[in-house]
């Protein structure tokens, strides 16, 4: 056969690249938005908000009518609209009611705002490891971090894929622990035919830049419970301050913050959220041609679809079986980054060992909350307490940010491509 140099020679070792030129940008936002953003400017109310007993309490007309349209689309009672999914996080954790020195169980795998919204009522983060397979929380890790002084599961929907939603709520049901669901990276996604994020006490999305469907920043809280929602409506405008005019008696964590979403956000989010079906279905039909291409190499584990779940493909997650391909991850990533392939990442993060939990250092220089008497056991953070998510970061995961770019067929063919080429050329790269 004839050599052909841009299947076989390694970008690497000074051969042809897969992908010659930078792919086009994911970009959700079009026309529609521009005009949206055009007719709230021109009325001069960017925001109506007020931070008192008010009718405007709630927000002007774009911040409820995409409230309804969430509602509706999420299949939720309640849609609370706040100025990120951290802020909609922090809300969340002070609804429940959780004490200074409560413990919340957490996945190590997500963003760090997961964790820390716990800490901002001073509650104590507590990580239970990881499945190997949907990157999320492990249900009976889980189990076994719960103490007495459990009082909710931090869950999160990671990657596009739901958390075992049904095994997290049979074991909260046992031990009467809330359910929170950090959904920011899969909104679309079904599990048991409703929407990830809904079938917690509280879920919720975010509209940050980098997600599926976006408005600069934002986010939504959505649940079902009347109290919760007004609670989180409360911490997201200045609660101290509207307690007494609303005649809400439990003042419990009523310490508000300016959470609010503007008008012009929010008449992106109206627009965004009717584009995100067809946003979520090119994301998936990317990864099935991905799959497709990429199934037949050895030593490669591709994502999984659990039973009764879809996966929304925020980012692609592939298991490198290292043992077999006798070659490090950060080799092939190397050699995948030469031929052209961007938006790889090798590992993921573990939040239990990033610099504040090592150290215990937060709130001051002495150690608050763990050295405080709100801590009532000695928490422990240290490397191994989550082996299954430091085995994935440390050496066999490898991400594919399928947000990053617009992925035409001929784009997955090329990424195939590569793959396929650096596959042929393990031994060379050793
Ligand atoms: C993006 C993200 C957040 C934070 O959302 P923001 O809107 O950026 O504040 C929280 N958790 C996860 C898993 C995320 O990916």
């Amino acid at each position: 056969m004839k050599h052909n140099p841009i299947l076989e020679d390694l970008a690497l070792f000074g051969g042809p690249k897969s992908i010659p030129v930078e792919l086009d940008r994911y970009n959700p936002i079009g026309i529609e938005e521009t005009e949206a953003v055009l007719k709230i400017v021109e009325s001069g109310v960017l925001s109506r908000f007020l931070g008192t007993w008010d009718v405007d309490f709630y927000g002007g007309e774009k911040v409820q009518e995409f409230e309804r349209a969430c509602e509706n689309y999420f299949g939720v009672k309640h849609a609370i609209t706040v100025n990120s999914w951290t802020s909609g996080l922090i809300a969340a954790v002070g609804a429940l009611g959780i004490e200074p020195g409560d413990e919340v169980i957490v996945s190590p795998w997500t963003m760090c705002a997961s964790a820390t919204a716990i800490l901002h009522w001073n509650a104590i983060p507590v990580f239970a490891d990881i499945e190997a397979d949907t990157f999320c929380l492990d249900p009976v890790s889980v189990e076994k971090n719960i103490t007495e002084y459990t009082r909710a599961i931090m869950a999160v929907d990671i990657f596009g894929h739901s958390v075992n939603i049904d095994a997290l709520r049979e074991i909260a049901d046992r031990h009467n622990l809330k359910i929170i669901c950090d959904t920011a990276q899969s909104p679309g996604a079904m599990v048991n035919g409703k929407h990830a994020g809904t079938l917690a006490d509280i879920g919720g999305y975010s509209l940050n830049y980098h997600k599926h469907i976006h408005t600069g920043e934002g986010g939504i809280i959505v649940t079902d419970d009347d109290e919760l929602a007004e609670r989180m409506q409360l911490i997201r405008n200045h609660a101290e301050a509207v307690v007494a005019g609303k005649g809400v008696v439990n003042l419990v964590n009523m310490i508000g913050y300016n959470f609010r979403l503007g008008e012009i956000e929010c008449a992106i989010g109206l627009e965004q959220l009717k584009k995100l079906d067809g946003l979520v279905q090119s994301r998936q039909k990317a990864a099935e041609r991905l799959s497709q291409g990429l199934k037949s190499l050895e030593g490669l584990r591709l994502p999984i679809v659990k039973e009764n779940n879809t996966h929304v493909y925020y980012i692609y997650p592939i298991i490198l079986e290292i043992e077999k391909l006798g070659v490090s991850r950060e080799k092939i990533l190397t050699a995948l980054e030469a031929e052209g392939v961007s938006g790889l990442a090798a590992g993921y993060v573990n939040l239990h060992l990033l610099p504040m939990y090592q150290h215990k250092i937060a709130y001051g220089s002495q150690g608050f909350p763990w050295t405080s008497e709100i801590c009532k056991r000695d928490i422990d953070y240290k490397k191994g307490i989550c082996p299954v998510a430091e085995e994935l970061q440390e050496k066999s995961f490898l991400g594919f940010q399928m947000c990053l770019h617009d992925l035409s067929d001929q784009d997955v063919d090329l990424i195939v491509q590569a793959f396929c080429k650096v596959w042929n050329n393990l031994d060379k790269i050793k």
